[in-house]
């Protein structure tokens, strides 16, 4: 492959210089690191990697006129060609599987293969949506006693499990409160959220139709309580708070806020994303929460999966109860059912769907082979670990990088750094490149807002003690040439696969299709 190609490769910049080392004589691979052109560029019409019979007869057309007319343009490739593509294409990727992966209010831990091999179970895997009830109790009965165990984990009385994924579930939670609300004929138009929340938090209500408005933060970094509290009226449909925050600093003051939301006759929402910190230890329910999603992709160890399947189950309180999605799962003596459409009193007060069907078996059975493996006990060490490794970064960093919060006690579940004090004008990004070059991926960097630069590291409680002391010598490592301005962090990373992109052209002319001359 010795023409430059139209992808627009090139090969590989050394490391010492930033210049190219290729004259066109060589790949641009690297030891065992092949690159890897397009389908496109190593594929042909005329090849294909079966082998079908010619059929001879002329058949009947049924496509009314629809058939094709001619070749659509798709290549052709061997077997080889095929598995070699998407194993190189793989190993060019950076997973969980590969290596410790620190991202901040990801939850970005192991995932057991017990899980895996359960999920496996035919039973399990080959279970078909629409199969009567009658033929698959017992994958009914996995999504109940998984809601089971969701709801006295959080000490909440209901639980609507199809939502797909962390912010699919506080869609699900919000619709669940502005039907609560439009049943009493309160049309409240406001959902306040903090400085601090997750992006997906305000942009959930504002899809929901309300107008998001901003709660201030303390400088120990946890929601400014006297604001909010000014702030409550008649007009407030819900505030929206992550607990632990995105800080990682629990809100202590959260049954306070929670009892004057009410009050003031607003529903809370706890975003839940972060429940690995609290898990065995803090019941949400306790603490007046009428609706929190739960990422089972976070706390309960299911994939994340290369941006899904992810699945986020949302608990809700006895106010909301009534208004959760269908289908559900009900028990009755037992047998297990889907409630569905057909249920009058179920249909009256649902608001509706946010699925076609219950939602994702796969990573239910998954989650709930964790929690089984793990019992009640197992899981509230599991916070308590998530806790003590992000303590145990926070306080081996602090002495170097700028870490506004270490003073406003431990932190939870990550731990957050701010980039002051870095020379020669180097940035996060800088830093989080350079850390690439040490093998790792880089941490939640410029989240959340309220930290200049801001790296939000997050170990879970699957690290060992040895990884994570590797790790922080990396960390320090770089931290230290970053406060000492070494100029060639602006050019990290010089050992990946590609160097720096140009984020900002990919967000702005993001190219989706390939538009080469097709040869057929
Ligand atoms: C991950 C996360 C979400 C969104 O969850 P998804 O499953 O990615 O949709 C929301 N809030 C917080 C705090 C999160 O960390």
């Amino acid at each position: 492959m010795n023409a430059p190609n139209k992808s627009g490769w090139k090969p590989a910049m050394t490391p010492d210089n930033g210049a190219s080392a290729g004259t066109g004589t060589l790949t641009g691979n690297r030891a065992l690191m092949l690159e890897e052109p397009l389908l496109f560029e190593i594929g042909h019409a005329e090849t294909t990697g079966v082998d079908l019979e010619l059929v001879e007869a002329e058949l009947p057309n049924r496509l009314g006129g629809m058939e094709r007319k001619g070749s659509i343009g798709l290549v052709g490739l061997t077997e080889p060609e095929t598995v070699r593509h998407y194993t190189r294409l793989s190993r060019q990727n950076y997973g969980i599987d590969l290596g410790f992966f620190p991202l901040g209010s990801c939850t970005m831990k192991h995932n057991p293969r017990l899980n895996e091999k359960v999920a496996r179970m035919p039973g399990f895997a080959d279970v078909h949506p629409m199969a009567p009830a009658s033929t698959a109790q017992g994958a009914l009965q996995v999504v109940y006693e998984l809601g089971d165990w969701l709801k006295k984990l959080t000490g909440m009385p209901a639980v609507a499990m199809s939502p797909k994924a962390g912010a699919h579930g506080e869609l699900c939670g919000i619709l669940a409160i502005r039907a609560a609300l439009t049943a009493r004929g309160d049309a409240r138009e406001v959902v306040l959220c903090p400085e601090s929340a997750h992006g997906t938090n305000p942009a959930t209500a504002a899809f929901a139709g309300y107008r998001v408005e901003d709660i201030p933060a303390t400088p120990e970094g946890r929601v400014d309580v006297d604001a909010l509290k000014a702030r409550l009226g008649p007009d407030v449909a819900a505030v929206m708070i992550t607990n632990p925050n995105t800080c990682g600093l629990f809100e202590r003051d959260f049954k306070v806020i929670a009892d004057a939301v009410h009050e003031a006759g607003g529903f809370v929402y706890c975003d839940g994303a972060n429940f690995n910190a609290i898990v065995g230890k803090v019941r949400p329910g306790d603490l007046g929460v009428d609706a929190m999603h739960i990422n089972l992709h976070k706390t309960f160890s299911t994939p994340h999966g290369g941006g899904g399947p992810g699945s986020g189950p949302v608990v809700l309180s006895e106010a909301l109860a009534a208004y959760a999605p269908l289908p559900f799962v009900r028990k009755t003596g037992d047998l297990y059912e889907l409630v569905e459409e057909e249920d009058a009193a179920a249909a009256e007060t649902s608001f509706g769907r946010m699925t076609a069907f219950h939602g994702q078996m796969g990573m239910f059975t998954r989650a709930l082979t964790y929690m089984l493996s793990h019992g009640a006990d197992g899981l509230k060490q599991v916070s308590e670990d998530a806790v003590l490794n992000a303590n145990y970064i926070l306080r081996s960093l602090e002495d170097l990088l700028h870490a506004p919060y270490a003073d406003s006690g431990p932190c939870m579940h990550e731990a957050l750094f701010g980039d002051k004090d870095f020379g020669n004008g180097l940035t996060t990004l800088d830093l989080a490149k350079a850390l690439i070059d040490e093998g790792y991926h880089p941490m939640t960097v410029y989240f959340p807002l309220v930290v200049h630069g801001a790296m939000l590291v997050e170990p879970t409680e699957t690290e060992s003690k040895a990884t994570i002391d590797q790790f922080i010598s990396a960390f320090r490592s770089v931290a230290q040439r970053a406060l000492d301005g070494d100029e060639s962090m602006k050019h990290a990373p010089y050992y990946a696969p590609r160097r720096r992109l140009d984020e900002t052209q990919a967000a702005r002319k993001p190219v989706l299709a390939w538009e080469g001359d097709r040869e057929t």
